[in-house]
């Protein structure tokens, strides 16, 4: 087991503008060491769609030992998929952008559009990823100036996304984390709302209230115009101490299916609750029933080669005194 976890609050907030919330997180930063937040798009119903597949997609990838790059292309392909099969979804497609931890205590980032990644580290708030998008182009080749990118009619026309094309180039790359640092992942509606330095102040008034924090920076957002969907998730990088995980493990656990993880907890608010077609909740009801299943075929196999044990023994005692009387007759006939 890790000595590393993943400590992390996250929420999404439809705004002040749109109707409904095309944006969408993941939260599995206790069991997989997993947080994601993807910006859907498509319009109408597909944006839900798109954000909401890609996030399952990439949850139970991961869930199955994938590498996160491996994960994210399979998310890519879950919601071309269904775009193509279904005319209301076409031309559908959704960001990601996603933070695990890897064993060794590293942090693995991968990114796909213009929702990003920051670091809070020694007071400053540095921006992981770079935006696939027409103005990030442009930034990065020196051809518009933040001041115009930030005005510009075209800024929240994105150049990757998931879920339009075979193929996707996904950015991946590694943080060695130290004490203390901050990340956040968010959608464009937080950064498009909330300057830098708002942000920094945030974070420095809640470093210690992580829930508090995510929830501030949506006020904020909304208090900017709340233009766009926001999302944002606040994590750090803490040690486990697991002793007592590891001393319960060696007691006997009595034949009892395990109780029902509260999925509540982690999957908070994540826009797939909302769209029938993905729903994680099913999933790990199926995965807990077919276990409990498992359990109930196998728990009474011991009784029963216990039985067949007895039956046996009574076989060859039975047999033994019939030799046994067979022998005292011819003996008896011989004398
Ligand atoms: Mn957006």
């Amino acid at each position: 087991m890790s000595p590393y976890k993943l400590v992390a609050a996250g929420v999404t907030d439809v705004g002040r503008v749109r109707d409904g919330n095309e944006d969408a997180f993941i939260d599995q930063s206790n069991r997989l060491g997993l947080v994601a937040v993807a910006d859907g798009m498509g319009g109408h119903r597909a944006g839900e769609v798109a954000s909401a597949t890609a996030l399952e997609s990439l949850r139970a990838a991961v869930a199955s030992g994938q590498p996160l790059r491996d994960a994210i292309e399979g998310a890519n392909d879950a919601v071309l998929e269904k775009s193509v099969s279904d005319q209301e979804l076409h031309g559908m497609g959704t960001t990601l952008t996603a933070g695990m931890l890897g064993s060794d205590g590293y942090l693995v980032v991968g990114h796909v559009g213009d929702s990003r990644a920051y670091l809070v580290r020694d007071g400053k708030l540095e921006q992981l990823t770079e935006d696939h998008s027409l103005v990030g182009e442009l930034l990065r080749t020196g051809k518009l100036s933040a001041e115009e990118a930030e005005t510009h009619p075209q800024r929240s026309m994105i150049t990757r996304a998931l879920g339009t094309d075979p193929n996707v180039d996904v950015d991946i790359f590694s943080v060695d984390p130290r004490d203390g640092d901050l990340f956040l992942l968010c959608s464009d509606g937080l950064t498009s709302m909330v300057d830098d330095r708002e942000i920094l102040r945030l974070v420095g008034e809640k470093r210690a209230d992580l829930d508090g924090l995510v929830k501030a920076l949506i006020k904020a957002a909304n208090k900017g115009g709340g233009e766009d969907n926001i999302t944002v998730i606040a994590f750090e990088i803490g040690e486990t101490n697991d002793s007592t995980l590891e001393d319960t493990a060696v007691v006997p656990v009595p034949n009892e299916p395990e109780p029902e993880p509260d999925d509540d907890d982690e999957d908070t608010l994540t826009e797939a609750d909302r769209v029938p077609t993905v729903d994680t909740a099913v999933v790990s009801v199926d995965e807990i029933a077919a276990a409990y299943e498992r359990e109930q075929a196998q728990a009474p196999a011991p009784r029963r080669r216990r039985r067949f044990l007895t039956r046996l023994l009574s076989f060859v005692i039975v047999i033994a005194l019939l030799f046994g009387v067979a022998y005292l007759i011819l003996w008896g006939l011989a004398s």
